[in-house]
């Protein structure tokens, strides 16, 4: 953060998304841009090019902004439309972010340094949230209680929480914004968004976006910023009656405390150490490419990335060849490079952190058979890359196989048999994802079964579909996004009931 700056270079695609450019963006309070006290200059992890100026917020805005959505909950119309008429103003959002598909996936490659085709699939990812919300809209309106009394009529009706504050990581800034962003809105509430301060610019476009598909003033407000200053004061302020945040244990854990004076709502989506357990029956060449693509997609900066390998003993040596051969054949490169087939990592001190584990796990005993150190390659020299490695031998008592590295570093383990592999894969604090690989139909279910995560894959790694719950067992969270359960989350659960014959019940009769 600094006050004095010179002209942004390069900065011309967060502009592009904006109408004006002349104040750096991120304050967006009751329907209008802000202008900051200060500003950030957001840089593009894979080359250090400048993407543009965002606002740092701080207290006092986010402050401000917590009034605009209280005002705006308590006096506006919002929470009270119907939700069909709040689910066609989502509609109308997906339909926008379409039309914009392509700016917004290159300014969020620019801000990740991810590749342009992902940075695509996330945002067609982003606009399948919002239009899966928008499609169940009025579907659920509560339901009608058989109290067993004829002269009583009972019902549940769902109000929204109010006043919810949202805060998301860097990993999939857009993505995970859109995760409560929709069913947030859907459910009537009003929002205050805290965008991860390394990748704010997209979350920034979406308030456009918003407000040109009909949210009202004050109804979805923004303030970027830091952690420690905008995103504790939202999780305090007692004006607010919701966090959800996406991001590590220990801030979730600073979030939960912080939230619980007040007694907020609080949804955590939170880290992963995900398994993949891979059979003897299985197929190798499926085997092989679902171990690379569940950890090196992305670099292994996904919550739900398979980073633990489990084989089964008879097959380690022949598996783990192969993903070795091919992970040292991984092409690392910036969002634009069409060769690449991976990127950078999100900052320095991101890749310290990952080459840190790897260090840890070889005076551990781990056995390295790829990677470990950052490249030489003059190519790669201004962004923070790191190679996909290969860490042999471990076991579930080394850190970097109980902690997130959230780095392309994948650890093996091996098992003798299914009780072992399904007591391996559940012993782990987290619980997020993890996948098994088999040709047993009878196997793959029993597996899925034990396994003590919230999503599993069998027979493969990464899909999921805005219809189905995600979220974590155990550190890897509270509560679920997407599918109905993301909404309910956002809603209070009131019951009414009317009795249509009062009469005195003359229990104090005097
Ligand atoms: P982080 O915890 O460092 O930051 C997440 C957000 O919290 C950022 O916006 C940050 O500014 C804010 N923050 C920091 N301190 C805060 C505080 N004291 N009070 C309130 N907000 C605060 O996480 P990150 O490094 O941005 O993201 C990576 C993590 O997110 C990984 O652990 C990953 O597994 C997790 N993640 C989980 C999911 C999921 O669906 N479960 C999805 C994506 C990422």
């Amino acid at each position: 953060a600094g006050a004095a700056a010179p002209a942004a270079r390069g900065s011309f695609e967060v502009r592009d998304l904006l109408p004006d450019g002349t104040v750096p963006p991120g304050l967006w309070i009751d329907g209008a841009w802000q202008r900051p006290a200060r500003r950030r200059l957001i840089r593009c992890p894979a080359d250090g090019t400048d993407v543009g100026w965002v606002a740092e917020g701080t207290r006092v805005e986010a402050e401000s902004a917590v009034a605009a959505a209280r005002r705006a909950f308590d006096h506006g119309d919002w929470p009270h439309r119907a939700e069909q008429e709040r689910g066609r103003v989502l509609a109308r959002v997906a339909d926008l972010l379409e039309r914009d598909a392509e700016r917004y996936a290159r300014v969020e490659a620019l801000d990740t340094g991810k590749r342009l085709v992902e940075a695509r699939y996330d945002i067609a990812d982003v606009v399948s949230a919002f239009r899966y919300y928008a499609g169940i809209a009025g579907t659920d309106a509560g339901r009608v209680v058989d109290t067993g009394r004829p002269t009583a009529i009972s019902r549940i009706v769902y109000l929204p929480v109010g006043v919810c504050a949202l805060v998301t990581p860097w990993n999939y800034p857009l993505l995970q914004a859109s995760w409560k962003v929709a069913p947030a809105l859907l459910a009537g509430n009003t929002l205050v968004l805290k965008p991860s301060e390394l990748t704010p610019s997209t979350t920034v476009a979406l308030m456009e976006t918003l407000a040109e598909a009909g949210v009202p003033a004050g109804v979805a407000n923004l303030v970027t910023g830091s952690g420690t200053e905008v995103g504790a004061l939202l999780t305090a302020d007692p004006r607010v009656d919701m966090v959800s945040f996406t991001g590590g244990v220990a801030t979730g854990s600073a979030v939960m405390a912080a939230a619980a004076p007040t007694v907020k709502r609080v949804a955590l989506e939170l880290g992963g150490k995900n398994p993949l357990v891979v059979f003897p029956d299985a197929d190798r060449e499926l085997a092989v490419d679902l171990a690379l693509t569940a950890v090196f997609l992305h670099s292994g900066q996904v919550c739900s990335a398979g980073a633990r390998l489990l084989v089964h003993e008879d097959l380690h040596d022949d598996l783990v060849d192969e993903v070795v051969r091919r992970a040292g054949r991984i092409r690392l490169g910036g969002p634009f490079d069409p060769d690449a087939e991976t990127g950078t990592l999100i900052s320095q001190a991101h890749r310290d952190k990952v080459h840190g584990y790897v260090r840890q796990a070889l005076a551990e005993g781990a056995q390295l058979r790829t990677g470990g150190a950052p490249p030489d390659d003059p190519r790669l020299a201004d962004g923070f890359y790191y190679p996909p490695t290969v860490l042999d031998r471990c076991s579930s008592r080394m850190a970097c196989v109980r902690e997130e590295s959230f780095g392309p570093v994948l650890t093996v383990e091996t098992f003798r048999d299914e009780a072992e592999a399904v007591a391996l894969a559940n012993d782990t604090d987290y619980g997020l994802a993890g996948a098994v690989v088999t040709a047993d139909a009878g196997r793959a279910q029993r597996v899925a079964q034990a396994l003590r995560h919230g999503t599993v894959w069998i027979n493969d790694y990464h899909p999921y579909v805005p219809q189905a719950e995600w979220g974590g067992f155990g550190r890897s969270g509270n509560g679920r996004e997407l599918g109905p359960t993301g909404l309910a989350e956002y809603r209070e659960i009131k019951h009414i009931w009317q009795n249509t014959a009062p009469e005195p019940a003359g229990w104090f009769a005097g």
